[in-house]
């Protein structure tokens, strides 16, 4: 079991082991959000172990690559029912040093167990096409084939969840895997890495390398690496585009998110209300699905906020363990300290506080923990600070709009395109919403709408650079390249030499 103590200390995991190269040359600290304290260290990966785990996963590959759809498929269900087992334990792993609380650990690891259920029905994803005949006694057809190392580098905020919308697909497609996940949360990838080996991936398939941008450069620039899968802000999911194609690589990258819910006057006002303080304040914000602005539209306005207060006023901030608790704190004191600076700077640009966090009491007290109670900025315009960045925390901003079409108007103006949601009891304008809106995934009375695991997860705009979204088919795709097949066995008709191109008769 990964250790939770004082003393921890989380290394790579390389070649099926816990890396033992010695000394790290740099380390990072690890917290435990809710008392502020330094709960272990992280190993940061160099040059050095930046070769050894691709070097690892570089020679695991060749025999994974031909191990039998079979074999691979047995092999995701056995770690299936190892994740599902030791579910609770991942849990309480991600609540000690992300500060969610249990429950909400809980459901990520439940959320990116649906990639892994998805990726067992490998056999069936990777059958490739056939045509019988494409010309006289011709046929034709596709087969789809892993791309070699790929590397995933993935954020703090869902340690368990996103990794898993990598390489469940990754490693059921045949590639082998290098993980770089975020310094902030490291413990959960390491206990991943050792279910993976006790579930008989073979060594060097999957690999877990620590580290911060250091690590992440090594991996952008090595040749063995394939392609790179990435989810993070939108800054950093830029320079990883840029820079992982200028090197040659096959790409993704996931960026940052404001994510608009639109309250239409028919509304059901009760479960809006329910909605936007759930998506909210949910994983104290810290969700790339958080709904970060509620666009009423008139005259929903006071009704609504008076209907969010309510239910704010009810929540229960305290410790990720803490029985009672329902949100728990931020991932660093800087993180917190920077979303806290968003209230007075919305107040001082116009905006009103509808409700303050840093009033929130704290079960068991706040101690030296990140604490930023749920908070409500009313009156919020998109010239704001606190609309235009993405915060990041438990601030929901509100802004107000004379029309449906003032709304759209709002979310169109917005760089980002990650998720958003409306809320009515119109069908119609629901419909038009769907088919409007410049966004890549939309929940109708829905806050949150992460789609399932054969659905594909990727925004628009800002919130995704590249083509591909993540897993479903389309990681499928993104981690498989089609090679076409025509052939022709000899027949004792074959017509002689053509010099011209082919076409088919
Ligand atoms: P981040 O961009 O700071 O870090 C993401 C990863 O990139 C980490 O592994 C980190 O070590 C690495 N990294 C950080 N700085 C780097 C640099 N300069 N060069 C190279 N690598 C670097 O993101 P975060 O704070 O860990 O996570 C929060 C962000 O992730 C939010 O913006 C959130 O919206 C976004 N997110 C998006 C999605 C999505 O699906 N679109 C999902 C989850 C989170």
């Amino acid at each position: 079991m990964t250790d939770i103590s004082d003393s921890k200390h989380v290394t790579h995991w390389i070649n099926g082991k816990a890396f033992d190269g010695g000394q790290a040359e740099r380390r990072g600290e690890v917290y435990e959000p809710s008392t502020g304290r330094v709960s272990g260290t992280v190993d940061f990966a160099g040059p050095a172990e930046v070769d050894a785990a691709v070097a690892a996963a570089k020679a695991a590959f060749p025999t994974w690559r031909d191990a039998s759809l079979t074999r691979r498929a047995k092999v995701l269900f056995r770690f299936r029912e190892l994740v599902n087992e030791h579910a609770g334990e991942l849990a309480r792993l991600i609540s000690a040093e992300h500060g969610k609380v249990i429950s909400d650990a809980a459901g990520e690891v439940a959320r990116g167990l649906e990639v892994v259920e998805f990726a067992c029905g490998i056999p069936h994803l990777l059958k490739g096409g056939f045509s019988e005949n494409v010309s006289s006694r011709v046929d034709a057809y596709s087969i789809l084939q892993p791309l070699g190392v790929v590397a995933g580098i993935t954020p703090f905020n869902f340690p368990a969840m996103v990794p898993m919308w990598m390489f469940p697909v990754a490693i059921a497609c045949g590639n082998t895997f290098v993980l770089k996940p975020s310094e902030k949360d490291p413990s959960a990838s390491v206990r991943i890495a050792e279910l993976w080996a006790e579930a008989g991936l073979p060594d060097g398939v999957f690999n877990v390398l620590h580290g911060d941008k250091a690590a992440v450069d090594g991996l952008l620039h090595h040749e063995d690496v394939k392609a790179v899968s990435f989810v993070g802000s939108t800054p950093i999911a830029r320079y990883i585009y840029e820079t992982a194609a200028r090197t040659g690589k096959r790409v993704q990258a996931l960026g940052g998110a404001k994510n608009h819910m639109v309250v239409l006057p028919d509304a059901d006002l009760d479960l809006a209300a329910d909605a936007a303080v759930s998506a909210g304040f949910g994983s104290a914000g810290e969700r790339c699905m958080a709904i970060s602005v509620v666009v009423a539209v008139d005259p929903v306005g006071d009704a609504l906020i008076g209907k969010v207060r309510e239910r704010v006023a009810k929540l229960k901030v305290g410790p990720g363990d803490h029985p009672e608790s329902e949100m728990g704190p931020l991932v660093t004191r800087a993180h917190r300290d920077k979303v806290a600076s968003y209230l007075d700077g919305g107040v001082a640009q116009g905006a009103t506080l509808a409700v303050d966090g840093r009033e929130t009491p704290v079960l068991g007290g706040p101690g030296d923990g990140f604490w930023l109670g749920p908070t409500v900025l009313d009156h919020v315009t998109p010239e704001m600070d606190a609309y235009r960045d993405e915060i990041f925390g438990p601030v929901l901003s509100v802004v107000r709009a004379g029309s449906y079409e003032e709304a759209m108007e709002v979310i169109d103006a917005n760089p980002y395109g990650n998720g958003t949601a409306i809320f009515t009891n119109d069908g119609g304008a629901a419909r038009r919403f769907q088919n409007e809106v410049e966004v890549g995934m939309v929940g109708i009375n829905v806050p949150i709408p992460v789609p399932m695991a054969y659905y594909s997860f990727g925004g628009w705009k800002a919130s995704l650079f590249g083509d591909s979204h993540a897993h479903g088919m389309e990681g499928v795709h993104f981690y498989t390249r089609t090679k076409a097949v025509t052939a022709r066995w000899l027949d004792p008709s074959h017509g002689g030499v053509n010099l011209g191109f082919p076409t088919n008769g």
